[in-house]
């Protein structure tokens, strides 16, 4: 199962914040097949990466056509499933911030926010984090270009240590797969464990203010094909506010 949003952009995994087609605790994973080639944006928990793989195929795209695997920051959720994704395309291109790839790559259980996340009930005791080194390490503002896409990290702390927001140009618009760090309606995402820090969602989050979003994407919840914008204005607003913001 997948679902189209436009022509060449997919959503292939998805648990109980997304479309529920891949594993319960997966985050919404993103692809954009253009040209014959394939990017995929994070990558689920990896309780059941095969189910992920295999909406993949069913939109037409062969998993040797997938350049790059962007991951938005190191939480198991959306990185579990890194490893299995690396194992089923040895050519992919993991590519994320340093901090975030560090965690990806030796990360202990409190790094990685799964302790908390655990005693929170987020994750079945037994769910082991599967590390994965990444083959690409994007500074903030580095543009990785393909025929007729471009993609910019933009790094914004604030939800984990060195999230990465990821501004594709695409068929003369402009999308922002926003991992964690935004959501629709301007809500935050801070969590009592390590690396989130309100303070750097308030230093780095403003990396988004004047961008021209059209589509607000982000890895849980709702997402808004036009008028992107106007959702992370909204929660660069309430960074302003000594009230806290909406979170989520
Ligand atoms: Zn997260």
């Amino acid at each position: 199962m997948y679902i189209r949003l436009e022509e060449g952009f997919y959503i292939v995994g998805g648990g109980d914040t997304g479309p529920g087609i891949s594993s319960y605790k997966d985050c919404n994973v993103y692809l954009v097949a253009d040209k014959g080639r394939g990017i995929l944006f994070d990558a689920g928990s990896g309780l059941d990466t095969g189910r992920i793989l295999e909406n993949i195929r069913e939109t037409g795209m062969e998993l040797s056509r997938i350049q790059y695997l962007f991951i938005t920051h190191c939480h198991g959720d959306h990185t579990g499933g890194v490893q299995d994704m690396k194992t089923a395309m040895p050519h992919l291109v993991i590519a994320t911030s340093e901090k975030e790839a560090g965690l990806m790559e030796r990360g202990t259980e409190d790094m990685l926010g799964l302790t908390a996340a655990k005693v929170k009930g987020a994750y079945p005791a037994d769910y082991v984090f599967r590390h994965q080194k990444a083959d690409r390490i994007l500074e903030n503002g580095e543009v990785i270009r393909m025929p007729g896409i471009a993609v910019e990290a933009v790094v914004t702390p604030g939800h984990s240590i060195e999230s990465v927001c990821y501004q594709m140009e695409w068929k003369g618009r402009r999308y922002l797969f926003s991992g964690d760090s935004v959501y629709k309606n301007g809500a935050l995402s801070l969590q009592n464990c390590y690396g989130s820090s309100l303070k750097d969602y308030r230093t780095y989050l403003p990396r988004l203010a004047d961008r021209k979003i059209d589509a607000l994407i982000p890895a849980h919840f709702g997402f808004a094909l036009t008028g992107g914008q106007a959702h992370i204005d909204k929660a660069l607003a309430y960074l302003k506010s000594s009230a806290l913001p909406p979170m989520v």
